[in-house]
């Protein structure tokens, strides 16, 4: 066969990528269905990230940025890909690693060995705050004392104020993220079927707390977990920790992550289009919302009397761990916190709370 046939032939048989129509496609995109290479996979997924954080502002020059790792996959992709984008555009930022050590025996020691790996691997910094040292209580010690059924919700809200109290500490002007767009997705539907307005309103801002002293970004809002963890992290050979948290229920928020990856399957935009519904949600001006104060014992941000930590800490310490779960009695008695004590929190994970 001539030299020309030949190639035709083997174009005929091989698909070849849609972008560069030069070398083998392999993977499908899940959000777009375009076959392409790995190389030009690394190149519209890490730009894709890059005009979601210019066209967001996510960013100013010389700020010093907390990157959310707990050794997942979602955190350790954005670890190296914010890096690397640092590098190359020049955004002039101070980065670092903030991980929270919950003290769960088999499983968050483990992974912090795999963020201790990447702190010299990515060359960034580390810093590991604990909930022993702030709270007094490792979840060990909590899931000993509270059993298996509302370990989340302790955790939940102790990770989120450790992550704020670590990244106050390293003087840190932002704090990332790396949830998903299927965690975005999964949260929306969440907030929907529990009928919390306060917290659809503000879950699909991409920036939040910015009335706060560290703002939060999210510049995976619109990335796939499916590009993340099954292309990026894997083609890529990233070093991350993948097993599940011991005390990891099977709950609510389980069956809306199955929901979300049924609909994915049928139609793979079901995501965006989700993220783009939220987005699009406007709150009535006569549905009353919760008024943001600080916490009189801590000074932590809280729309109540006492924050949701210290409600939780002093039933702990007070050998009431039931108290701050479900309804709230004596201490703060809105329903808004009625309402925010219900179990499905956050994502019940290793991953970070939205
Ligand atoms: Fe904490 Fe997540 Fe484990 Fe629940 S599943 S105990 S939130 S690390």
């Amino acid at each position: 066969m001539e030299g020309g046939d030949a190639t035709r032939a083997r174009r005929a048989t091989v698909r070849l990528c849609s972008i560069c129509n030069q070398r083998k496609a392999a993977l499908k995109r899940p959000k777009t269905l375009e076959q392409i290479c790995r190389e030009c996979f690394y190149v519209v997924f890490e730009d894709e990230i890059h005009r979601t954080i210019v066209d967001n502002h996510l960013f100013k020059p010389g700020e010093r940025v907390a990157i959310g790792a707990s050794g997942g996959k979602d955190s350790t992709v954005l670890a190296y890909v914010l890096s690397e984008l640092n590098r190359r555009h020049n955004y002039g930022l101070d980065l670092f690693l903030l991980s929270v050590d919950e003290g769960i025996t088999g499983y968050r020691d483990d992974s912090l060995e795999t963020v201790k790996r990447n702190e010299i691997q990515y060359g960034l910094p580390l810093k590991i705050v604990s909930y022993k040292t702030l709270y007094g209580w490792t979840m060990d010690e909590i899931v000993k004392a509270i059993g298996l059924k509302n370990n989340c919700t302790f955790c939940g809200v102790f990770r989120r104020q450790a992550l704020d109290r670590g990244a106050a500490v390293m003087k840190a002007d932002k704090l990332v993220t790396g949830h998903n767009a299927d965690d975005m997705a999964e949260t929306i539907l969440l907030n929907i079927l529990r009928g919390d307005i306060a917290r659809l309103g503000r879950c699909t801002l991409i920036t939040t707390g910015e009335d706060g002293p560290i703002p939060r970004c999210k510049p995976f809002k619109y990335t796939y977990e499916k590009e993340i963890i099954y292309t990026y992290a894997y083609f890529k050979k990233l070093d991350y920790f993948s097993t599940e948290c011991i005390y990891s229920p099977n709950a609510y928020r389980g069956f809306a992550r199955e929901f979300i990856k049924d609909l994915e399957r049928i139609r793979p935009r079901a995501i965006l289009d989700i993220i783009r519904s939220g987005e699009n949600f406007r709150i009535s001006s006569s549905t009353k919302m919760p008024e943001q104060g600080t916490c009189e014992r801590c000074g932590y941000i809280s729309s109540q009397k006492l924050c949701k930590a210290c409600v939780l800490l002093d039933g702990l310490n007070r050998g009431l761990p039931k108290q701050g779960i479900g309804r709230t009695k004596g201490l703060n008695k809105s329903k808004d916190e009625e309402n925010k004590n219900s179990s499905f929190h956050s994502k019940p994970c290793g991953t970070l709370d939205i």
